[in-house]
């Protein structure tokens, strides 16, 4: 079954229902126990909470399964645990893989040949190497603001792509119409087995205090959350994490309307270098807002300052990631009342997709120098 976020209406799992027809808001697989299974992927440990669908292995690229990684600077520095679970490990450099990997699996079992989805870059490259490894002819809708890097990326996959001067929130909802019309299947940011690919986020983390997620469309915080409630469901975990939504101050959709009280309102005119999570009116807003204040949940927004602070800072971690993904530790140093606590932040797509400053450690020698270089280095 696929149960409406917002006004609860049902709809068959053989239905390719993505929103719903009420109230226009996004669906939800209705949610699934289980236990934890043996099996070295997490598709196989916790396929208890995919059990209305077979997960088909061969069309895997061995998303998901990524490094926790624990910060003994940063925690030292704010008396608590803090982990980073980084994304960018995934086989196309971002957490979108799990969700690509869920929603194509989707996408052949209700027989679709054809796929596409609206993106800013990630999700794009995500669709197109699923798309070109089952086979499926794949179609990207991207904002003509995309850096050249990622349309190398996408490219490389071979989909066809149409890059859209105009308004990148509606072109999500046209998309879907036009799917229906053409017979292709858009696995947008929230489409509701994309959530459940990112439910294995939080299966990878168990228990902790706080989640701090990048928050763009929604979709990734209500993935997330949905598999720890159904771990917490399934007597897997005995508690929830508060979620921290993390947004750019220059897009901030969520976080304005969480502080407002009220469903999600559009941004005018959104302006952050964090491309990848300027939606200035995010699908799952509103789901997201519900998730936010059923568990007692945070939105913080951090500036263009602080967020490439935080990457740099992440670099000096040994770990390189868009500024999207900086976003989560710039916010979590806004956090109040952490100490001893456990902390995890979703890093959610490699710094390699955007275009970088080299830094000014750099100088240049000629070779019968190399010596005197050298030693002026040290
Ligand atoms: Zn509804």
């Amino acid at each position: 079954m696929l149960i409406c976020t917002n006004c609860g209406k049902k709809y068959p799992m053989e239905e390719h229902a993505q929103r719903c027809a009420l109230c226009n808001e996004p669906l939800e697989v209705e949610r699934q126990n289980g236990k934890m299974r043996g099996g070295i992927r997490v598709w196989d440990r916790f396929r208890d909470f995919y059990s209305y669908m077979p997960l088909d292995m061969r069309y895997s690229l061995g998303e998901g399964d990524t490094p926790l990684i624990f910060s003994e600077n940063i925690s030292r520095e704010l008396g608590a645990s803090v982990y980073f679970k980084n994304e960018s490990i995934n086989p196309t450099w971002s957490f979108k893989d799990r969700g690509t990997f869920v929603a194509l699996n989707r996408a052949l079992s209700l027989g679709f040949e054809k796929i596409g989805v609206v993106s800013t870059g990630n999700m794009a490259a995500s669709v197109s190497a699923y798309g070109a490894r089952v086979g499926l002819d794949t179609y990207v809708l991207l904002s003509s603001s995309i850096s050249r890097e990622k349309i190398a990326q996408i490219g490389a996959y071979g989909p066809k792509m149409l890059l859209v001067d105009g308004n990148y929130g509606e072109l999500y909802f046209e998309s879907l119409k036009l799917g229906k019309k053409l017979g292709i299947y858009f696995m947008n940011s929230d489409d509701p087995f994309r959530i459940e690919g990112y439910k294995s986020i939080a299966f990878e983390i168990g228990e902790v205090d706080y989640v701090i997620i990048p928050t763009s469309s929604g979709g990734l915080l209500r993935g997330i959350m949905k598999g720890f409630v159904e771990m917490k469901d399934s007597g897997i975990v005995d508690k929830l994490p508060i979620p921290v939504a993390a947004q750019a101050k220059g897009c901030s959709p969520i976080c304005n309307a969480f502080k407002e009280g009220g469903k999600i309102k559009r941004v005018k005119n959104p302006r952050t270098i964090a491309h990848a999570i300027e939606n200035p009116y995010s699908p799952s807003g509103n789901a997201a807002l519900e998730v936010l204040r059923k568990n007692n949940g945070i939105c913080v927004s951090v500036d263009d300052d602080e967020i490439l602070k935080a990457q740099r800072r992440l670099a000096e971690e040994g770990i390189f990631v868009q500024p999207a993904s900086a976003v989560s530790l710039a916010a979590l140093k806004k956090l109040k009342d952490i100490h001893g606590k456990r902390i995890v932040l979703i890093l959610t797509g490699s710094g390699l997709k955007t275009k970088n400053e080299y830094g000014d450690n750099i100088s240049i020698c000629k070779m019968e120098n190399l010596d005197k270089c050298m030693e002026e280095m040290l």
